[in-house]
């Protein structure tokens, strides 16, 4: 074979989701968007829906539609961008929900499909996607008269228990849904760790489910093992791959594996890396290039088959954070060419 493996392990998936859920005070919905952050919206969504989830998010109308397709008519699908100009057939057929992000938006969906279900995302300091508080004030009992099934808001900066403006955001969020007889949702991953406080009625929880930080207990989904095309020797004093960046300073082996940054191992990443053989550590040495890594397995007593890349020891953080990224990226920048697993 000579594409990587790429394994993802769906009972991990629905294990995360269970202890996210035991952790939550209310409803723990599931946000599946960008294809399941990389993984594959069909199989992650159906796992997810016999974990027990109700609800779940997408960024996008056409992603709610594979989704659908995946799930069957019962369960709740949410639009994190509303309804956008063209949505509205998607919408209607695939019965999806569209969280309101503004005053243009209300409109359309009120105009355009009357009794269909809606929610509302309020903006409570990220200024990035909802109505201001100024805006709701002024649409709140229009809205509320339409029977809302939701009111939402997110936080910008979850992941830093300790940031200020997590309080500041709760605090807006409660300002602004104060009396309003409709579930509240504002925490996503980093929201459950925060603490009942920041719970309300619903959480939506996407990166924990998928072996992320910030969760901190969750179980690894993926792995990734890469296969070696060709060893070879080089001596003290030869470099290794593109602009010579690597230079052996002892005779060294060196193992060339299937893999680079058009499968979304970044380019950036490079340095401080290692590929594993069971428990020891070989160093990735030299650029990263498009379809190749290399990598010293001097210390190895037998030449390998294959290298792990992402595995219990080096996660989708340790690999995230050597090229300056987070996991989101790394899980979602996962390329096409893999050979995908699915355990349970
Ligand atoms: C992506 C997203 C989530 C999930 O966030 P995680 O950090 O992955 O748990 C929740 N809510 C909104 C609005 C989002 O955009």
């Amino acid at each position: 074979m000579s594409t990587a493996k790429l394994s993802i392990n769906l009972d991990a998936l629905a294990t995360n989701w269970r202890n996210l859920d035991a952790l939550s005070a209310g409803e723990t919905a599931a946000v599946v968007k960008a294809n399941g952050y990389g993984l594959d919206v069909t199989r992650v969504g159906q796992t997810l829906a016999r974990a027990g989830a109700r609800n779940f998010f997408v960024a996008a109308a056409e992603e709610g539609v594979a989704l659908r397709r995946a799930l069957g008519p019962d369960l709740g699908i949410s639009v994190f961008s509303g309804h956008m100009d063209g949505d509205t057939r998607l919408l209607q057929d695939f019965n999806l929900t569209p969280m309101l992000n503004s005053v243009d938006q209300m409109l359309r969906h009120f105009e355009s499909l009357p009794g269909h279900s809606f929610g509302v995302q309020l903006d409570s300091g990220m200024n990035r996607l909802g109505m201001e508080p100024a805006e709701w004030a002024a649409l709140r009992d229009i809205a509320l008269g339409q029977s809302p099934v939701l009111v939402m808001s997110h936080l910008a900066c979850a992941d830093e228990p300790g940031h200020p403006m997590n309080a500041l955001q709760l605090k807006v969020f409660r300002e602004m849904t104060e009396g309003v007889e409709v579930p509240r949702s504002l925490a996503a991953t980093g929201g459950i760790l925060l603490g009942s406080d920041y719970h309300f009625d619903l959480c939506r929880p996407g990166i924990g489910l998928y072996g992320g930080q910030p969760y901190g207990d969750a179980l690894p989904v993926i792995s990734l093992d890469l296969p070696v095309i060709q060893i070879r020797d080089v001596l003290p004093g030869e470099s290794v791959g593109y602009g010579n960046s690597w230079i052996a300073r002892r005779p060294t082996r060196i193992a060339t594996v299937a893999a680079g940054y058009a499968d979304g191992l970044i380019r950036a990443m490079g340095a401080g890396l290692n590929a594993f053989v069971g428990d020891i550590a070989c160093p990735l040495v030299g650029r990263v290039s498009m379809d190749l890594i290399t990598i010293d397995v001097t210390d190895l007593t037998e030449d390998p088959e294959y290298l792990s890349l992402i595995n219990h020891h080096q996660t989708i953080d340790h690999v995230a954070e050597a090229a300056g990224t987070i996991g989101y990226e790394i899980l979602t920048s996962l390329g096409y060419r893999y050979a995908r697993s699915y355990a349970g």
